[in-house]
């Protein structure tokens, strides 16, 4: 860890704003930026020169150790407004930790609180009309980290750059979510890299969802290197089902991403009175309680959707569905959620930033 550092982020602040060219109403996700973005760079053992500056292209050796060995890792956080203009995060200290956990994995140097702290709040507030008002509309953050040292030699690199980015989105309604049970491709595996949001865990992702997009599915559920016989998570959300009115949910592992809705989602069903069980589910409990009707839902959860009903799930070539739930714990947890981030409701558990 790198010992505190009282540096003074440098300011460079745009001459004129971009805001006026956005169509808010019209966003694609993740791909609209605000004004300002945050860069520091590691370099001789140490974080140094954090500023915020205009947001803006890099220049960077294509030799960088990021473009041949992938060390990079990300995070993803909202920023949300309320009735009253005031904003605010959620949880973002789990982000902070979750990145440097991260970072440790991928043998990248932690980054230090205080700094991405005051950078995180700095360009929230100088950006602060990007976040716009209203249920569902966010900014969403970026914090990333990437190995800039040039080299082609395979070892880690000694310098990086920690950036942060923002970008203004809409309620993302992931419509009917359809989901393939994985049977051959792997996310993770012991020892691996699964709980670390390591840019390559993203990556490797792409080909087997393709695989399951051509056959009309939008995600796939991974399941367990060794066999494939218990489920874990999707794409960027963890998964819960629930059976009869218990809610079950992979526990964390080396395999699976600490996700901070998850924790979320089962405080709430604590205080709920809803009982969770996390520990291993089995594709063929699942299976089994879609067949004999105690399976009610199934539903993802994750910063970008919050939660996101699955309405059917394929597995071993046979499609089971599931019966559409309005009053469901999915619409339950979700509200309570988003009430508790937009300030529209107490924040019992103090969540709210
Ligand atoms: N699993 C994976 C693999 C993810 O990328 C994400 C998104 N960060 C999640 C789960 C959900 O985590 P969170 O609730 O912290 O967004």
């Amino acid at each position: 860890m790198n010992s505190s550092t009282t540096q003074k982020i440098n300011i460079q602040k745009v001459s004129t704003s971009r805001i006026g060219d956005v169509d808010f109403d019209n966003l694609n996700f993740g791909s609209t930026f605000s004004d300002h973005m945050f860069e520091c760079d590691y370099k001789d053992g140490e974080w140094q020169n954090p500023t915020i500056k205009p947001y803006g292209p890099l220049t960077i050796s294509p030799a960088a150790k990021v473009f041949h060995y992938g060390q990079a890792v990300f995070e993803g956080m909202k920023a949300f407004k309320d009735e009253e203009g005031k904003v605010w995060l959620f949880r973002p200290e789990e982000n902070f930790n979750r990145i440097n956990k991260s970072s440790i994995r991928m043998a990248i140097p932690e980054f230090p609180k205080d700094i991405f702290f005051e950078a995180l709040t700095t360009l929230v507030k100088m950006d602060k009309e990007w976040v716009k008002p209203g249920l569902g509309n966010s900014l969403y953050i970026r914090p990333f980290v990437m190995a800039t040292q040039a080299g082609v030699s395979a070892s880690p690199s000694t310098e990086y750059k920690f950036m942060i980015l923002m970008s203004p989105a809409q309620a993302y309604y992931t419509g009917d979510v359809k989901v393939v049970i994985a049977e051959h491709y792997s996310r993770s595996a012991n020892g691996g890299v699964g709980a670390a949001k390591a840019a390559g865990n993203y990556g490797a992702q792409f080909f087997p969802t393709n695989l399951a997009r051509e056959k009309g599915f939008q995600q796939v559920i991974w399941t367990d290197a060794s066999d494939h016989k218990y489920l874990e998570e999707a794409g960027t959300m963890n998964v819960f089902f629930r059976v009869n009115d218990t809610l079950l949910t992979a526990p964390i592992s080396d395999r699976i991403l600490d996700g901070v809705t998850r924790k979320s989602v089962i405080a709430l069903a604590k205080r709920d009175n809803i009982k969770v069980e996390e520990r291993p589910v089995l594709v063929s409990e699942i299976v089994e309680a879609a067949k004999n009707g105690s399976l009610k839902e199934i539903f993802g959860a994750g910063t970008a959707a919050v939660i996101s009903p699955v309405s059917a799930f394929s597995y071993k070539e046979t499609v089971y569905e599931l019966e559409k739930q309005e009053h469901g714990f999915a619409t339950q947890f979700k509200k309570e959620l988003m009430d508790i981030q937009y300030n529209r409701s107490e924040d019992p558990f103090n969540w709210r930033y």
